[in-house]
């Protein structure tokens, strides 16, 4: 005869395994700064910048084993730097890192319109600097993620999603949002 409390181990053990194959069914998306956290500052333009924190980049990408890694950079305002970005600087980054980099957003036609979007104030009355001062890195990061958790959810209801950013001027901190499941981390690389 079978013991029922073996029983009721062997169905919470079950669980657990589930929780496990669930908690590995998550989307990993790695976001990084350019200026001061992969990159010099592009006082030079797109070809004169160098590579900085490589390993320390190396190290989080071997960690978090992101399946998609993108640009979320306040130097790329606009179309204009983000050619520049990609004629002068990305190869070099996906050359050195072995990755191939997805979404690079800018300032002016990505990330204003939609920290914008998300408060419910129209884009054309806010510019670079009140958009900076407003929401500073930290928060329009959180804005756009919202924006962004919302598209994924939409189509991948059951992908939960997990979005980190290395940053040089963000603090560390890790909010959750239940009803997108997702997970919103933010690391200050000069702290690693
Ligand atoms: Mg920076």
């Amino acid at each position: 005869m079978s013991d029922p409390s073996r029983q009721g181990n062997t169905s919470r053990n079950g669980e657990a395994e589930r929780a496990v194959q669930q908690a590995e069914a998550l989307r990993r998306e790695l976001w990084l700064d350019l200026e001061d956290t992969v990159i010099t500052p592009v006082v030079n333009g797109w070809f004169n910048t160098e590579l900085i924190n490589t390993q320390k980049i190396k190290d989080v990408i071997a960690s978090f084993q992101p399946h998609r890694i993108n640009i979320f950079s306040f130097a790329i305002w606009d179309e204009a730097q983000r050619k520049g970005f990609t004629l002068g600087t990305r190869e070099m980054i996906e050359r050195h890192f072995g990755i191939q980099l997805n979404l690079v957003l800018t300032v002016d036609d990505d990330i204003i319109p939609i920290c914008c979007r998300q408060m419910g104030i129209e884009p054309s009355t806010v510019d670079f600097n009140e958009m900076s001062n407003f929401w500073g890195k930290q928060g329009a990061f959180r804005l756009c993620m919202r924006h962004h958790a919302t598209n994924h959810r939409r189509h991948h209801p059951n992908l939960p999603l997990h979005v980190l950013l290395l940053d040089d001027v963000v603090y560390n901190e890790v909010v959750r949002w239940p009803d997108l499941q997702t997970t919103v981390e933010q690391r200050n690389i000069d702290q690693l």
